[in-house]
């Protein structure tokens, strides 16, 4: 049985992104801003997230990479699963991601919307886990940073399983 280590409580959570929701706010003020949010594991932080900007015009669209699957190391080889619909030309684009971890599903990433041709692009993650990081990455909004251990629960699986758990808990196989 894996064991379930609770690291960042429900209560911090929201209290992280009412934080950097009010430091986007006054960033993107102004401005339209277009949120794409990496599937799936930001699902629920880009739902939170996005109702505490206080903006007038925010878009949203989802792209999905290819994930851990059901290891907990991360990969090298990204794919592209689903990219945006919404047109990003001359607009300012927010990444949302739930952990970087090395950094290489977001450095792909990037790379992939700047073909766009995007005003900007910043990237907003919910969890910053610097220790491993290969690309040079820069995480503009950070709710938390952690140095290391597999994560789970708002919005993170192992195995596709625990995405719903309220809070993020270290699993320990
Ligand atoms: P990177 O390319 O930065 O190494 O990996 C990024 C992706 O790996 C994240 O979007 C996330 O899906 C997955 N990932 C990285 N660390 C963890 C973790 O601790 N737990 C889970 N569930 N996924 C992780």
């Amino acid at each position: 049985m894996p064991e379930f280590i609770p690291v960042i409580k429900k209560h911090e959570i929201q209290r992280q992104i009412l934080r950097i929701a009010e430091t986007i706010t006054t960033d993107y003020q102004g401005r339209e801003l277009v949120l794409i949010g990496v599937l799936k594991g930001a699902f629920l932080f880009l739902a939170d997230l996005a109702r505490e900007l206080k903006l007038e015009k925010v878009k949203i669209d989802f792209l999905q990479a290819s994930s851990y699957g059901a290891d907990t190391v991360s990969s090298e080889n990204i794919v592209m699963k689903k990219d945006i619909d919404v047109d990003i030309r001359g607009k300012d684009v927010l990444v949302v991601e739930d952990i970087v971890d090395t950094g290489l599903t977001l450095a792909y990433l990037i790379n992939h919307l700047k073909r766009y041709g995007p005003r900007s692009i910043k990237v907003c993650a919910m969890i910053d886990k610097s220790e491993r990081r290969k690309a040079a990455i820069k995480v503009d909004y950070a709710c938390t940073t952690v140095e290391n251990g597999f994560l789970v629960g708002y919005g993170l699986d192992y195995a596709e399983d625990y995405r719903n758990l309220p809070e993020i808990y270290h699993m320990k196989l």
